[in-house]
């Protein structure tokens, strides 16, 4: 399996939000980055996004005029797959359908030498089936950025069934390299962030069509009532509500009803493990 040490260019496959977050973040990182997308506009569209977003850290001055010259020259857009060729590591931000991942990975196992990495940043869907396209499932990891990707600390490391703990390892050590955190989820759906997140979306999103609150006072409710820094309806929209929509469906299909209080709550009520002020919860204080 091709070492940290030996990777030097890493293809994105999807210039989108995400796409075009981690083409910018590899690249302020010094790797140089081939991002392709379908349409040459939104090639441009998503080098344009990272224009934007550099020129915003220069305003703050976190960065020089020639570092964000820099981390744009050593992004290159294109339409071509084939262009992604000589990469090292490979991340797919394509859309959110098993389908059209499938097939970019099928096709990255064809055009890509045998020891790179695949990663894919799928919010919910499964890495196992996604690396099942491939001859290589020992090489897919899940590495999910988080969006807005240059922002946002945290990668969720996603194991498949197959994948081998090294490429788990090496998908770690890129993410440190990008100035990112990780933490590591089985492969089971919606993997910790979306399943516990989705939920918690569409109850505010219910909340507000049932006229519990204005969107507003709900978004109001969740950020000073409960120390997130947005509310649900505000997250909602900076993720994509299509976006939403498609992980919400896989969840549904998978999971089923999730909103029945949880099995090992009214347990651990039972058994008077009551949090912070009984001395010991989900943890020990
Ligand atoms: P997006 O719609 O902004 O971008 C997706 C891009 O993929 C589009 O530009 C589209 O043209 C392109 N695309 C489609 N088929 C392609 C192909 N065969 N080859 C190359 N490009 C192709 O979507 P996004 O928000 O960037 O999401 C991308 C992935 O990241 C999805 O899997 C999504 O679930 C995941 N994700 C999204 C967020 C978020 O907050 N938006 C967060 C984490 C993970």
């Amino acid at each position: 399996m091709r070492g940290m040490d030996e990777i030097q260019r890493i293809g994105v496959v999807g210039a989108g939000t995400m796409g075009n977050g981690i083409a910018q973040v590899a690249s302020t990182a010094g790797y140089d980055v081939v991002m392709r997308d379908i349409e040459q506009e939104f090639v441009d569209d998503g080098l344009s996004s990272i224009e934007d977003s550099l020129s915003r850290f220069v305003s703050k001055e976190e960065l020089s005029t020639d570092e964000a010259d820099a981390i744009q020259e050593r992004i290159t857009g294109t339409t071509q797959l084939d262009d992604l060729a000589d990469c090292d590591f490979v991340v797919e931000a394509a859309v959110e359908n098993m389908e059209i991942k499938q097939d970019i990975f099928a096709d990255l196992d064809e055009l890509l030498p045998e020891d790179v990495v695949l990663a894919t940043n799928t919010s919910t869907l499964s890495i196992t089936t996604i690396a099942s396209a491939t001859e290589r499932p020992a090489q897919v990891v899940g590495l999910h950025f988080m969006n807005p990707v240059p922002l946002m600390k945290g990668v969720e490391l996603v194991v498949g069934e197959k994948t081998a703990p090294e490429a788990v390892q090496l998908g770690h050590d890129l993410a440190e390299n990008l100035d990112k955190e990780t933490w590591e989820s089985d492969d089971k759906p919606g993997f910790v962030t979306n399943r516990i997140l989705m939920p918690w979306i569409n109850e505010g999103i219910r909340a507000y069509d049932e006229g519990v609150a204005s969107k507003e006072d709900i978004d109001r409710g969740m950020t000073l009532g409960t120390n997130v820094p947005m509310g649900p309806l505000t997250l909602a929209d900076h993720i994509g509500l299509d976006i939403c929509l498609d992980a919400s469906e896989t969840l549904f299909e998978e999971l089923g009803d999730r909103y029945k209080p949880a099995y090992l709550l009214k347990r651990k009520v039972d058994a008077g493990d009551l949090g912070k002020k009984t001395g010991r919860g989900f943890y020990e204080y």
